[in-house]
């Protein structure tokens, strides 16, 4: 029986070897079908979800409920570990992009949405408000530090700026001032340097009076201003060809160089009309007490009070170099 016992241990052998390659080709398939599953559920969960952090969710509780699955999944198409590295990473790189995308458009809204609110808040705060009336209060021959900045504090009581016409032969004694002017948001201009008569001087002592002037405001400032006032409100041809600014006069005088008596400047600051550019005077104490009785009433009765710059921007009047300007109102017609 020996061909016999050859027969039956080759038998032995050949069951063995389909055996072994049985349970290796069960175990390279178990492999497979755990890594074709992640592939798979990472698609659909793409395809299906609207928000990339579901997405990244749905993608962990995938991978880590593969195993139970695997049974049901082994006849599945296989795809080369290379072909699912690619997907995996394809995938994270989708929902990375998409969740900054998102972040992007979420972003873009809170913007929109506060620059929409800013729009809308300065519109309300806007002073082209038809609502409110406006003037252009002007300090001449200061600056005088004891009134000026009193002055400067009443206007921001009163949400309000002025324009001080100043003195360059003032200015070095008094310099605090004029930059307390610049930092409170209102508006320096030119009154000569001696208080002189423009109107009696030659060409290169009126370039003189604004030039030196200037370069003193500028000097304590950084600010060069663009508005004359020539004392007196004296001018002539000379002075206007000369001067490359805006001479700014007035249509209005609260005459408190005349009287200097608190009532009589507030009566007439009262009968001051919209649109108008408004005459005082630094030096006085009774015209800092008649502004601090007048300014409330006038700001109850919606009068608000902007630089002689402001005013004509309002009011969409140019102020004209080599020009003589009163106020906007008066040279529109009122
Ligand atoms: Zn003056």
């Amino acid at each position: 029986m020996p061909d016999l016992n050859k027969k039956s241990n080759k038998v032995v052998i050949i069951a063995t070897i389909v055996t072994g390659l049985l349970l290796f080709a069960t175990i390279f398939a178990y492999l497979l079908a755990n890594q074709t599953n992640h592939g798979i559920k990472l698609k659909a969960q793409k395809s299906t979800d609207n928000t990339s952090e579901q997405k990244l969710v749905a993608a962990t509780i995938s991978l880590a409920g593969s195993d139970k699955k695997q049974q049901s999944n082994q006849n599945s198409t296989e795809p080369s570990q290379i072909e699912l590295s690619a997907v995996l990473e394809k995938s994270e790189k989708t929902i990375i992009q998409e969740a900054s995308t998102n972040d992007t458009i979420e972003t873009k809204s809170i913007k929109s949405t506060s620059e929409e609110t800013t729009s809308s808040e300065t519109e309300q705060n806007s002073p082209q408000n038809d609502d409110y009336k406006y003037i252009a209060l002007t300090f001449d021959d200061g600056p005088y530090h004891d009134i000026d900045l009193k002055v400067l504090d009443l206007l921001t009581e009163h949400d309000g700026h002025a324009t001080f016409f100043v003195l360059g032969s003032r200015i070095d004694g008094d310099f605090e001032t004029i930059k307390a002017v610049i930092e409170q948001g209102s508006e320096l201009g030119n009154h000569s340097f001696s208080h002189a008569d423009l109107a009696k001087l030659n060409y290169d002592q009126i370039m003189a009076e604004i030039n030196l002037t200037n370069a003193k405001i500028q000097e304590y400032t950084g600010v060069v201003p663009t508005l004359i006032r020539p004392p007196y409100g004296s001018y002539n041809e000379q002075v206007l060809a000369a001067l490359p600014y805006p001479i700014m006069i007035w249509d209005h005088d609260t005459i408190d160089w005349l009287t200097q008596d608190a009532e009589q400047i507030s009566e007439r600051l009262e009968e001051t009309l919209p649109g108008s550019v408004v005459l005082m005077h630094s030096m006085y104490p009774e015209t800092l007490a008649a502004l601090e009785q007048t300014l409330p009433k006038l700001y109850e009765q919606g009068y608000r009070f902007v630089t002689v710059s402001e005013l004509y921007h309002i009011y969409g009047v140019d102020l004209v170099p080599h020009g003589r300007h009163s106020s906007p109102a008066d040279e529109l017609g009122r």
